[in-house]
């Protein structure tokens, strides 16, 4: 149950700061009482991150964008969060690591808490929960609220990133997504030449899984549509 989990009342009261120390802005941060700030935004999401494979493969390909693990399991959060501080020790030199985070959240609960409007650029959703049974599949992390909400927190142009090796729920997260007035899937050529699809195939806990068991594993990209005009 996730009950005692607190939630920020809007994106401007986050304590990004204590996420991202290396990112805070210095200039606007005095050492007057106004709160301390980052210089850039969280930009991409792992929403279920699990143990952190997707993260920890993605930070040092892009060293200056912030990217935050969301994990609703509290040991598997504090391991994630523990293990980026240990590689943010190993890697002072280089200042790699200091641009991911993990905390522990229902990604199924007040997203919009979390981030503004089209703050975001990437949303990946990595072999999440299947819920095979059909009364168990409004648990699923995709579905046309739950879209509504990635829609908003994703800018237009941003992408929203699946992969299961379950052929069922692949299908079920295409039709949502698809039928979503928001989102359209972005053709297979150009998924091909996307760095994030290879290291959501190979660097995630469960795609190694898949790999040794010799599994499927079906990918989907959605690209967040501009609004139409009003
Ligand atoms: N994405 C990782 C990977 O590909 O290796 C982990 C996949 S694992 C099968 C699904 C993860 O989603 C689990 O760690 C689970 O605790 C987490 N999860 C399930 N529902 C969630 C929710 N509502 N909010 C945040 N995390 C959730």
């Amino acid at each position: 149950s996730d009950h005692t989990l607190v939630y920020p009342e809007s994106p401007e009261v986050m304590d990004w700061p204590s996420y991202y120390p290396a990112f805070v802005d210095e200039e606007a941060s005095g050492e007057t009482a106004s709160p301390r700030r980052l210089r850039k935004d969280v930009e991409i999401l792992d929403i279920g991150c699990g143990f952190g494979g997707l993260l920890v493969a993605l930070a040092p390909l892009m060293p200056e964008t912030l990217m935050l693990g969301l994990e609703i399991r509290t040991s598997v959060a504090q391991f994630v969060q523990e293990k980026i501080w240990a590689l943010r020790e190993q890697n002072a030199a280089s200042k790699l690591y200091q641009n991911a985070a993990c905390l522990r959240a229902n990604a199924m609960k007040f997203l919009p808490n979390f981030f503004r409007k089209a703050q975001l650029s990437k949303i990946f959703i990595c072999f999440p929960d299947p819920h095979f049974k059909a009364r168990k599949h409004k648990a699923r992390i995709v579905s046309a609220t739950l879209n509504s909400e990635y829609a908003f927190v994703l800018r237009p142009g941003g992408i929203a990133y699946t992969i299961t090796d379950v052929e069922a729920l692949h299908d079920w997260m295409v039709d949502h997504f698809s039928a979503h007035p928001s989102f359209e899937r972005v053709p297979e050529e150009e998924e091909q030449g996307d760095e994030c699809v290879k290291a959501m195939m190979s660097e995630t806990e469960e795609g190694k899984k898949v790999e040794r068991n010799k599994g499927q594993k079906f990918v989907a990209l959605f690209r967040r549509l501009e609004d139409p005009p009003w």
